[in-house]
């Protein structure tokens, strides 16, 4: 291990090294891991890496749209290591978060900027205060000095709306817009982007919501709000676990509600949940208590039991956050 830093250069010199690079991001991978993902391999490109893209999980569907995506392989199987030199290992605080068998027999670049990185890296590039993961890739193609392609500036761009929520969060800072600029200026194009991901959704992803809506409770006066979806549900709507992605923005958007959370119960035995807090309400914590972890008003872990064990024992952990005092 060595020491991280915020600057691209050591991974720079990572990549430099190198002729063939495995990229991965973390499992149900979101705009900021996809659009990271596809412009790194772009980058490592122009440098002579030829990079090879594999995730555990399917994308969600509004980003089918990003160029390149269909050279991105989903498996739960690695490439032999013989076709590896470096891996590249993005937006992932520890090396669970990929859940891959057997990452670790290669050398790896992490590169992400949540606060708990637990600097798993052979390299470790780490900004708590980049905006998305895909603006620290953009200074990383800066400091190779490698042109800044339109597709570049696209997946960036996605990588950057999508992990600022439309640049409605607090990381939207001086530094996101400064990227934005950038990137706008290097061919990405906001209204088309926009409206790519946002208003183009699939009708199966309608249905799910309103049968995933049906089922808000509200509580402690209304001040946290929980939803849930099982695999009857997605069935019913002819939908796919990766369709359920910014729905715990419905409930957490409820005047009064301090904590949202989604269980989603996909597979037998487990169920995943996704936390969401206004404020100074850290659910992080509660993440982590649970096994997994996240940023303080945006966190997810995944609980061994039936929904409703998974359900009362969320409950109990996330009820003191929210009361008044
Ligand atoms: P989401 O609820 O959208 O899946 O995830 C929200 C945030 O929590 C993301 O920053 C994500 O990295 C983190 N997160 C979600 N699930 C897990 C998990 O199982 N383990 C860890 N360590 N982080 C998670
Ligand atoms: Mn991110």
């Amino acid at each position: 291990m060595r020491d991280a830093t915020k600057d691209p250069a050591s991974a720079l010199a990572a990549l430099r090294r190198v002729r063939r690079l495995l990229i991965t991001s973390h499992a149900s991978p979101d705009g900021d891991a996809i659009g990271s993902e596809l412009a790194l391999a772009e980058v490592a490109a122009q440098l002579g890496v030829e990079a090879t893209i594999v995730n555990r999980d399917p994308h969600p569907a509004n980003l089918d749209f990003l160029p390149g995506i269909e050279r991105i392989a989903v498996s739960d199987r690695l490439p032999p290591v013989e076709e590896v030199q470096l891996v590249a290992v993005l937006e992932c605080p520890g090396l669970d978060r990929p859940d891959f068998e057997g990452l670790e027999r290669w050398p790896i670049l992490n590169i992400d900027h949540h606060l708990s990185n637990e600097q798993y890296g052979a390299v470790n590039y780490l900004d708590e205060e980049a905006p998305a993961v895909g603006e620290m890739v953009l200074r990383l193609a800066e400091a190779a000095g490698v042109a800044l392609t339109p597709t570049m500036a696209t997946n960036l761009y996605v990588a950057l709306v999508t992990d600022t929520g439309d640049f409605r969060y607090s990381n939207a800072t001086p530094r996101a817009f400064q990227a934005a600029a950038q990137l706008v200026a290097a061919g990405a194009v906001p209204h088309r982007i926009a409206e790519a991901l946002w208003e183009q959704v699939p009708a199966r992803l309608v249905r799910l919501q309103a049968l995933v809506l049906a089922t808000l409770q509200l509580e402690a006066g209304g001040r946290l709000a929980t939803i849930t979806c099982d695999a009857g549900m997605l069935a019913q709507a002819g939908a796919f676990p990766q369709d359920t992605e910014n729905l715990v923005n419905v409930p957490r958007a409820i005047a009064g509600v301090r904590v949202a959370a989604f269980f989603k119960a996909f597979s037998p035995g487990s169920v995943k949940v996704s936390l969401r807090s206004r404020g100074d309400i850290d659910v992080q914590a509660v993440a982590r208590a649970f096994g997994g972890g996240g940023h303080p008003n945006a966190a997810g872990c995944t609980v061994q039991g039936t929904l409703g064990e998974v359900q009362a024992r969320l409950r109990q952990a996330l009820l003191p956050l929210v009361e008044v005092s």
